[in-house]
This record gives structure tokens, sequence and C-alpha cells, in this order.
């Protein structure tokens, strides 16, 4: 028999305890983001490529070699969204909303970056993701760290995952680092790998987080961000970690975090766990005051997160599956047909009922069984006739009948 269509590789179909664990992972997210005050947003999955292109940066990995990049019909290049940040902005922008500035805002759904597929790493993935747009308060990093938090315990897997906390400074902080380590990888050209040859012409603060052995000894060796930060810049970060001091939020700071793309400032932060293997980081994110000016609009301060969906749902414990509460076993012809009413007035009443559509009586308690469900409605011609159900509580093991017109009532009372 031949199989039909495979998925495209890096694609997954999801089903049964792994959707469960989807599932956990959305819902405990839009629990906290409530929580919070932050409101939904929805946009679009696909944008003109430069809207990434200008805002994620040239040279970063996802715009130069990720990207879902393709000509629509009318010749226009579109992209693949590859993460929601560069998209809200497109959207705060587009739409006028500087008027409700400070904007809080959190989304969830899929982003597609060409990337090698391996366990924790896919083409087509999902993410969580969280911002604060027009506002530049330490008070908005920090409130998006402690939902971050919250989030990781509410998911019972803060053991294990640590906050890796950094600054990247100002502007002007920025650039005298920058200038200094390329003056320190200039002296240690020779000890570099071809990569970071590479990258110190285009992302010098990139070497500092090269996996290479090779350029360990030299990123180890280089400058460290906190000699060069402004009087402001010291500031801000300061003010970031007395708030995570403040609301509990255990920290740790990172000096050579540095992050991937181009439009960061101050804050920088990774959620690192040792439990996935080399796909280690579970939630990433930072300020990026610098953003929506390269987009072409005002200078607008503001601050965010993502997090892998999948590499959370594979941390947490197997959620319960939902089961309805009652199953409908419906005996010959009249019988399902009257069935068909019941299961409707069953649902309408706010309870969760399965009806299996055909097979025996054995098999179909047997699959009520099976589903977890509480109470197995049997409707046969006698119960029928006496307009009655015959119901059984699989906890209890107890039979009785009931009248099909209190059906509801009767099983929302015990
Ligand atoms: P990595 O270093 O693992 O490539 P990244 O820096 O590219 O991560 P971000 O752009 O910060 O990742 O995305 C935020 C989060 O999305 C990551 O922390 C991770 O949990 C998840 N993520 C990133 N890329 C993938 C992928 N290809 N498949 C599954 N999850 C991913
Ligand atoms: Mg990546």
């Amino acid at each position: 028999m031949s199989k039909g269509p495979q998925r495209i590789r890096g694609t997954q179909d999801i089903w049964g305890e792994e959707a469960d664990r989807f599932q956990a992972v959305v819902a405990a997210f839009e629990r906290v983001r409530r929580l919070y005050a932050f409101s939904r947003i929805e946009i679009p999955v696909f944008e003109a490529t430069e809207v990434f292109a200008r805002s994620i940066g040239e040279t970063t990995d996802i715009v130069s070699k990720e990207m879902y990049s393709f000509p629509d019909r009318g010749g226009d290049s579109l992209t693949l969204r590859p993460e929601f940040t560069a998209g809200i902005c497109r959207a705060y922008l587009s739409e006028g909303w500087q008027q409700h500035a400070p904007l809080k805002l959190a989304t969830h759904g899929p982003v597609f970056r060409y990337e090698r597929p391996q366990k924790g790493r896919f083409r087509q993935f999902h993410q969580l993701d969280a911002e604060i747009i027009g506002s530049d308060a330490p008070a908005a990093d920090v409130e998006l760290l402690v939902l971050a938090d919250q989030l990781l315990h509410e998911l019972g897997i803060q053991d294990g995952v640590t906050l890796n906390l950094n600054t990247l400074g100002d502007a002007a902080t920025r650039e005298a680092w920058r200038a200094a380590l390329v003056e320190h990888f200039e002296a240690h050209r020779a000890d570099l790998s071809e990569d970071s040859l590479n990258r110190l012409e285009k992302n010098p603060l990139r070497i500092l987080d090269s996996k290479d052995p090779r350029d360990r000894p030299a990123a180890d060796s280089a400058p460290v961000i906190d000699a060069f930060l402004t009087a402001e810049a010291a500031d801000f970060f300061a003010a970031v970690t007395a708030g995570l001091d403040a609301a509990g939020v255990a920290w740790t700071r990172n000096g050579s975090l540095v992050r991937g793309l181009d439009y960061y400032r101050h804050t920088a932060f990774e959620f690192i766990t040792d439990r996935l293997g080399a796909q280690g980081t579970v939630l990433a994110g930072g300020r990026y005051d610098g953003l929506i000016e390269s987009l072409g609009g005002p200078p607008t301060p503001a601050v965010g997160w993502a997090a892998g969906i999948e590499r959370l749902a594979m941390m947490i414990a197997a959620p319960e599956p939902a089961r309805p509460q009652a199953a409908l076993v419906p005996l010959g012809e009249a019988a399902e047909a009257a069935a068909t009413g019941l299961a409707a007035g069953l649902r309408r009443a706010g309870i969760a009922c399965d009806m299996a559509f055909k097979g025996n009586m054995k098999r179909r308690l047997a699959k009520a069984d099976a589903a977890g469900v509480r109470f197995a409605i049997i409707l046969g011609d006698d119960e029928l006739a006496a307009g009655e159900a015959a119901v059984k509580d699989l906890r209890s093991g107890e039979q009785f009948r009931v009248a099909l017109a209190d059906l509801a009532g009767a099983l929302v009372a015990r």
C-alpha cells in the first residue's frame, strides 16, 4: 500500500500525549499572561521580507541562512515569520498603536526557520511570545522576567532551569565595547575559527558565544562589557537586578551572553536547562530599543522574549488526558436517533459526552471504559419505550435508570 505524501522534513504532526503537553504549555501561558495583564495579539504568518531583514539584521544566522523567503505571484518577496518580534513591531507602526503605549502583548503560534532538524530543533516550530512596547523603564524588563519565571514554576519545570542575565549596555557602551572586542580579536586572529574570522568582520560580539573550542581561549580572555558601561547603562542594569531580587527571582550573570539578534540593548537573557542536551535554551529575549527605528518608526523602547513550546512541552510531566464525563451507547436504530438528541442536550448542559457511532454493545462499553468516562449511558429499546436510560457509574459500579428528561440533572447531581 502506498503511504501517500510524507510530511516536510523538520515539520511535526502532533497528536495524543504530545498534543496534550503542547496544549498544557499554551494554557499555562494564557493563564499567566492574564495575571500580568498582557493582551492577546494575532499577526500574519508572513510579512514582506524586508520586515525581518531590516529589524533582525542581515548578519544574523536567521536572516543570512534560516529564512523561508519566496516571491509571491505578484513578484513581491515574502518571508514566513522566523520569530514574532519583528512582525509585532511592524503591526505597532502600521496600525498606529503608539497612542496605546506602553503596550503589553502576548501571542503564540508557528514560526519557521530553515535549520538542520534534530531533537528540540524543527523547521516549523512554535513559540510563546511576550513583549512590552513603548516603555524604557527597567521595571518592564523585570515584569517580563518575573512572568517568565512564574510560567516555568506553573509548568513545574523551574528546577534545573537557570536565568542567565547580561547587559549589552546602551548604544555608546556597545560601540566602545565592540571596538575593544575587535581590537582584541584582531590580535588573536591566528587562533580563531573560520566562522569567527567571518564574525569579526560582521558581528564580532557573536565570537563570545562561539561553541567552537578553537575560539574559546580568545573569547574567554576578551574584554568584558562592565569596563565600558556608561553610568546610565550601569544604573539600568542595577535596577533590573534589584527588581528581580525584590520579586524573588533567581538569576546568574553571564557576561558572554550576547544573543544572536543585532537589535538588543541593555538587558539580554536566556533561561537555560541542562535537561535537553544541546538545545538547552528554553526561553530567551531582551531589550530591543533600536528595532522600531530600524523599521522606519520613531525611537521606541521595547523589551520581550520568546520561548520554544516544544522544548517546554518536552520537560513537563505528562498531563492528565481530558476525558469526557459520559459516553452514550445506543442499541438499535431508534435508540441511535434518540441518542443524537440526548447527546446534544447533555453537551448544551455543559456535560462533555462522547458517542460511538457504530459497533456492538460490548465493544462500545469497553471503549467507554478505556476512555475513562464516568458514566456509560445505555439506550436500548426497553429503556426507550419507558422514556428512560440505563446509566452505569463506572467509578462506583452502580447501575440505575433515569428519565430521559432528567438525564443531565441526574448526572450533575452525582
Ligand atoms: P538556538 O540557539 O537554540 O538556535 P535561538 O537563539 O535561535 O536558539 P531564539 O531566536 O531566541 O532562539 O528563539 C527563542 C526560543 O525558541 C529558543 O530559546 C528556543 O526555545 C526556541 N527555538 C529556536 N529555534 C528553534 C527550533 N529550530 N526548533 C525548536 N525551537 C526553537
Ligand atoms: Mg537559532
